[in-house]
């Protein structure tokens, strides 16, 4: 086999594996990192298939670039498919609102949509000689680790491997080459029931003082999580932004959640924000989970501008945050921009590891549980740490550009 890194090779982000294979081509992901301006990978050769292993942008992005130029038809699962249509929509409407280009408009994204071909988790589908089994990768509702049966390939493109409220973790899959993730590679997370225990306590206590808790958080996944996670403790929480469209789109897949009578009641439980006079009541009432979680535009910014002067009142991030956002600089230098104006904030900051991909030691163990003779490791900033505790496989950590012949 042949593989070409178009994206993701010793970076996070924008992720394009072209694959010529035994059976055929094939492109796993085709992503743009969502940056001001947005990164984008470099051009696939005209390729019939791909797959989709989630929605995120990271991976989707530029798959409708791809089909409405190839034809390609794109095999992933429904509600993948469902939640990047949303993502889709919502970027094209960025990129109009910023005015910068976009390689894509709504004319080919309604062409792509559909070349979509569906595959549950689990399930397995034979298409021109390809025997392709999805997975469930724990990441994110809807997420899968792609396997070529006929051809011994894992593609384990973002995984979380620890049980979640919302998730399964993703199991181990034995093969002759594994390529994976190294998000976290170096980095362990702090244990998630600790972790929990520190946020809830957290924000009992400001509220309790009189402060306000703004919660910025993912549409897709970080907020079902959390909204499971506070309602253990029966907060009065109200929910903003576009997770709850996307949490409704869930709920409309239930097999894919861990258990979706849980979160359904969870988000029953919550006041939705539907209109700005409900803003208002969210923010008396005191504690808000709302969209974007990188703060760069969203509901979000409204709530942080109404709190950034009371030291009482928190911003407590839950998730990554990329060099050039809002959030990055709100961790950082305690600033962020509003309405285009950069603005000193004076509020807490507080910082909750909740990742939804797998730790260093985690990423190590699954490897050695799939005992692969080939593995390779893209999405990462540092694949060695990653290299240095396999002993047993060759080691592939490709750039961008690079060919793999293995
Ligand atoms: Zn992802
Ligand atoms: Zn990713």
């Amino acid at each position: 086999m042949v593989t070409k890194i178009l994206g993701g090779g010793k970076e996070v982000g924008r992720v394009a594996l072209y694959n010529e294979l035994e059976t055929g081509k094939i492109l796993v992901d085709y992503g743009l990192t969502p940056e001001e301006p947005p990164k984008y990978p470099m051009e696939s050769p005209p390729v019939k298939n791909a797959v989709l292993t989630h929605a995120h942008l990271d991976h989707s992005g530029m798959i409708p670039w791809i089909c409405s130029r190839f034809d390609t038809k794109v095999f992933t699962t429904r509600l993948t498919a469902e939640i990047a249509e949303i993502l889709y929509r919502d970027t094209l409407k960025i990129a109009d609102a910023k005015g910068h280009p976009f390689p894509y408009g709504e004319k080919e994204l309604d062409i792509s949509l559909n070349k979509f071909r569906y595959i549950e988790q689990n399930q397995r589908i034979d298409f021109n000689g390809f025997s392709i089994r999805f997975h469930p990768a724990g990441h994110i509702p809807g997420s899968v680790m792609v396997e070529i049966e006929n051809e011994g390939i894992v593609y384990a493109c973002d995984i979380n491997t620890i049980d979640t409220h919302l998730l399964k973790g993703a199991k181990p899959i034995k093969c002759e080459t594994l390529f994976i993730e190294g998000t976290y590679a170096g980095v362990e997370h702090p244990d998630r029931k600790e972790l929990e225990k520190a946020f809830l306590d957290e924000i009992e206590d400001i509220v309790a003082r009189g402060g306000k808790v703004i919660i910025p958080a993912f549409a897709v996944g970080r907020t079902q999580e959390l909204a499971l996670i506070l309602q253990r403790r029966g907060y009065d929480v109200w929910i903003d932004g576009m997770g709850i469209k996307i949490t409704e789109i869930m709920l409309k897949h239930r097999d894919y959640l861990r258990n979706a009578d849980k979160l359904k009641k969870a988000i029953k439980e919550m006041n939705i924000v539907y209109s700005n006079h409900g803003k208002k009541l969210a923010l008396k009432s005191g504690i808000v989970l709302t969209t974007s979680g990188m703060m760069n535009g969203g509901p979000v910014l409204w709530y942080i501008d109404k709190i950034k002067d009371d030291p009482k009142s928190a911003v407590m991030i839950t998730g990554y945050q990329v060099e050039g956002t809002n959030g990055r600089m709100l961790l950082e230098n305690r600033e962020i921009e509003l309405y285009g104006i950069r603005t000193k904030v004076d509020c807490q900051v507080k910082f909750y590891d909740f990742s939804a991909h797998a730790g260093h030691s985690q990423l190590v163990k699954f490897i050695k549980d799939c005992s692969p003779e080939n593995v390779v490791i893209f999405h990462s900033d540092n694949p060695q740490a990653i290299a240095e505790e396999i002993d047993f496989a060759n080691i592939y950590i490709p750039e961008n550009g690079d060919e793999i012949k293995i």
